[in-house]
């Protein structure tokens, strides 16, 4: 047996809670060392349960269970799936406007010069088409439409790329299963107490309420919100960014499936927050995220029941959330991943992408067991800065609103990090944009979002002036109309979800 004071490899990981980011990480972790002497134990307490939302991912989930072995059609039929091409605000700019944010790309690039450069120039001619038009991913979102992406796109108008809406308890069942079949063994209990080592503070071991004690030489917490291991036991401390991102609340509600589902998630702004519909097989889920601050509880609640697509199906649920994340992510033997390490909101349904990106780079910097810090640091480093990226992403989407409740004007003028205000300086003055490491939404993204909310730059790319309007508006047309085409010839999103079904 290896002496416990000297570093030797990491032979038992023990992982607290099985909701999402318990499961996803046992399923990702036990088959990635799948060859190696590492036993798993995942501990989760159906007494207590899960948070019970979490159903809109992005596109890195299908890369996710893909790494797996799991084919979209099978992840699908398993989880109540439909295919999610895009985000649909409604009423965020001013009631009655709506854009989607796609997962893809607009138009074509020409001559080096970015599509966008082309698409402003047009405008600035009076060319009133809305950049959604130039994107075959918000065109089929728009008309309800799925397909599979080209294998081999002919032109960068065929570019785009899809997601799912799940239902979280069977994706969770799912990963469970995958996991079991590799090996790794579950206790369902609550834990009720957490040893640290004397001499150094790391875990030693969880103790469970019926006494029993399960040792481990590494330790991941995915207990949710509580953060029972790194944020109770290691006093790991929290940022808390309420001061930039105001939503601290939301009730949850399934209702019943009313007509064909569309193929994208709709986020419709309220009063003092906003709505989500994500359209699955069986059901829909619905929920209301709002601030506190400017909307009691029963006032949410009312809004949310008062704009159901369908009969409500179950009780509603009350979540509260601190939006932020811990200071640090990993510390000493424990690596927090899911709700334990932070939560911001679920706009962009970043959450599990946080979860998929926090298990990949367990997996680069998976330690022996004196977790040097070298990992520790560099884990850390990253995680806080794609935290910060996807916060700034989501400030943007309130900054740039345009309605006159008091939560969206307060939201209108918030003073905003200054990552973000050096992204938007650049877009407004020159409609150029600006990447840092570890972002998880691309420029396209950035575009989406801008556009969607009619803000615009002061001047574009010189090389386009004297440009010839007649044949850049001809252009643009022609490119129009074969986004169109491409969207007639594609299957409604009901057939599609009837072929994927078929191909299980
Ligand atoms: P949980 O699901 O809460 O799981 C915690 C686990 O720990 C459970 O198994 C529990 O039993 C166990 N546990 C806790 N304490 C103990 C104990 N003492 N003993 C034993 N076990 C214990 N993310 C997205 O990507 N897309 C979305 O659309 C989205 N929507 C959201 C909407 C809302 C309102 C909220 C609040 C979150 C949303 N999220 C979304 C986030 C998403 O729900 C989570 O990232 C995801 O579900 C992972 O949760 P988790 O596994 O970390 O925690």
């Amino acid at each position: 047996m290896a002496n416990p004071g000297l570093p030797h490899p990491i032979r038992n990981v023990v992982i607290v809670g099985g909701g999402t980011a318990g499961w996803m990480a046992a399923a990702a972790l036990a088959h990635h060392f799948r060859n190696a002497p590492i036993r798993f134990t995942l501990i989760e307490s159906s007494e207590i349960g899960t948070v019970g939302v979490g159903e809109a991912t992005i596109p890195t989930i299908r890369r996710f269970y893909a790494a797996l072995g799991m084919s979209d059609a099978d992840v699908m039929k398993a989880c109540s799936a439909t295919a999610k091409l895009g985000i649909r605000f409604n009423d965020w700019l001013r009631p009655g406007h709506s854009f989607v944010h796609p997962f893809g790309r607009f138009g074509q690039d020409l001559n080096g010069v970015e599509f966008h450069q082309y698409w402003l120039a047009a405008r600035a001619a009076g060319d009133t088409a809305p950049l959604g038009d130039y994107s075959l991913g918000a065109m089929l979102a728009q008309e309800g439409h799925a397909t599979l992406p080209a294998p081999n796109p002919p032109s960068q108008l065929s570019i785009f790329d899809w997601a799912l809406h799940f239902d979280a308890a069977l994706f969770a069942q799912h990963m469970r299963r995958f996991a079991e079949g590799l090996g790794v063994t579950r206790i369902d209990a609550r834990i009720g107490d957490v040893a640290l080592r004397g001499e150094d503070g790391f875990i030693d071991a969880v103790i469970l309420d019926d006494g029993r004690r399960i040792d481990g030489d590494f330790f991941i917490d995915c207990s949710g919100f509580r953060s029972l291991l790194l944020g109770e036991a290691l006093g790991v401390g929290y940022q808390d960014w309420s001061h930039w991102l105001f939503c601290d609340g939301a009730w949850a509600v399934q209702s019943e499936r009313v007509g064909d589902p569309p193929s994208c998630t709709a986020v419709t702004a309220r009063t003092a927050g906003w709505q989500w519909r994500i359209p699955l097989r069986h059901r829909e889920g619905n929920g209301i995220v709002f601030s506190s601050r400017f909307q009691s509880e029963r006032e949410a609640l009312d809004e949310l029941l008062a704009n159901l697509p369908g009969s409500p199906t179950t009780e509603p649920r009350r979540l509260r959330f601190t939006p932020g994340r811990r200071d640090a992510a990993w510390s000493k033997n424990c690596v927090a991943l899911g709700l334990a390490s932070g939560f911001l909101e679920p706009l962009e349904s970043t959450s599990i992408a946080l979860i998929e990106t926090g298990i990949e780079r367990l997996k680069q910097l998976f330690p022996d067991s004196s977790c040097n810090t070298a990992l520790l640091d560099e884990y850390n480093e990253q995680t806080a800065e794609e935290m910060e990226r996807v916060r700034d992403f989501l400030i943007l989407h309130y900054a740039l609103n345009g309605r006159s409740e008091p939560f969206w004007k307060a939201c209108g003028s918030l003073d905003m990090p200054f990552s973000v205000n050096k992204k938007l300086k650049l877009w407004r003055t020159r409609g150029a944009f600006l990447r840092y490491r570890w972002e998880m939404f691309s420029p396209a993204s950035w575009l989406a979002i801008y556009a969607g909310f009619d803000c615009l730059p002061a001047s574009i790319d010189p090389a386009l002036t004297g440009t010839n309007t007649a044949q850049l508006t001809r252009s643009l047309h022609a490119m129009r109309q074969s986004i169109r085409a491409a969207v007639t010839d594609t299957p409604t999103h009901a057939e599609f979800l009837e072929i994927m079904e078929a191909t299980a």
